[in-house]
């Protein structure tokens, strides 16, 4: 299968012939069809498997019409677990949206100044790509309407999660319209993940690229003998 099959705008087509890329990964011929064509998505898939495209890609598609409501809220909102992975989506949205006319993004991390994240928001850019943290501590500044909101992505969920993050999920979401489209990406769809995806999403379609076996072969265990601190010697 090639990009052009996936019934992407040739705007973001165009865009994708930049980067090289030959054929889409297995994540992306699953995931791409099924949210331009709507559906929120649970997907289980790892770093490396091409899953940040899987989102971006079906969501820059929207992004390259015209908003049809009224406002300067952002129309996509990307939620990461860590500041790194939250650049990188950043990055690769500014080559996959090249082509959008005006297609602003910012980026709200912690661990970064507040200042030129204010910057960033006077332009009232249709990309956000946020932590969860520094998230909320804009929306309590009241700088951010998410009104004309249409989709939400909770990438690496299962990160999120362990990194203690659901309460400001929650609170999050509970800003966003519920006409959103909302795809989530963890490495698994097990335990917690599923009950924050239930509560999340509508009639969610569910794509599984990673394997259990996957999982495992991602775990690195080490075993560490350490002196005892209370004891020197
Ligand atoms: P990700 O899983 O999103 O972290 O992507 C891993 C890497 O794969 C990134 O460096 C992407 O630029 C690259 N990538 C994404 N889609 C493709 C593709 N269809 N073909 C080749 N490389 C890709």
């Amino acid at each position: 299968m090639s990009f052009s099959e996936l019934g992407l705008n040739p705007i973001v087509l165009k865009c994708l012939e930049t980067t090289g890329y030959t054929v889409p990964t297995q994540v992306q011929r699953d995931a791409v069809p099924a949210a331009l064509a709507g559906s929120d998505l649970l997907v289980s898939s790892h770093t490396g498997s091409g899953k940040t495209a899987a989102f971006l890609l079906p969501s820059l598609h929207k992004l390259a019409e015209p908003s049809l409501l009224p406002g300067v809220g952002p129309r996509l909102l990307v939620l990461c677990p860590t500041r790194e992975l939250a650049l990188q989506v950043q990055k690769q949205a500014a080559i996959y949206g090249a082509g959008i006319k005006k297609l602003r993004t910012v980026c709200l991390v912690g661990g970064a100044p507040f200042g030129p994240q204010f910057q960033a928001m006077r332009y009232n850019p249709e990309v956000m790509i946020a932590t969860p943290g520094r998230l909320i501590d804009h929306i309590e500044r009241g700088r951010i309407d998410f009104s004309r909101l249409e989709v939400l992505v909770l990438d690496e969920a299962d990160r999120m999660l362990d990194m203690g993050f659901i309460e400001d999920i929650e609170h999050i979401v509970s800003k966003t319209p519920e006409s959103r489209q909302t795809l989530l990406f963890s490495a698994t769809l097990d335990g917690m993940v599923g009950k924050l995806a239930m509560n999340m999403t509508k009639s969610p379609k569910r794509i599984e690229v990673a394997t259990k076996e996957e999982h495992k072969a991602n775990i690195d265990q080490r075993l560490l003998f350490t002196d005892d601190v209370g004891r020197p010697k």
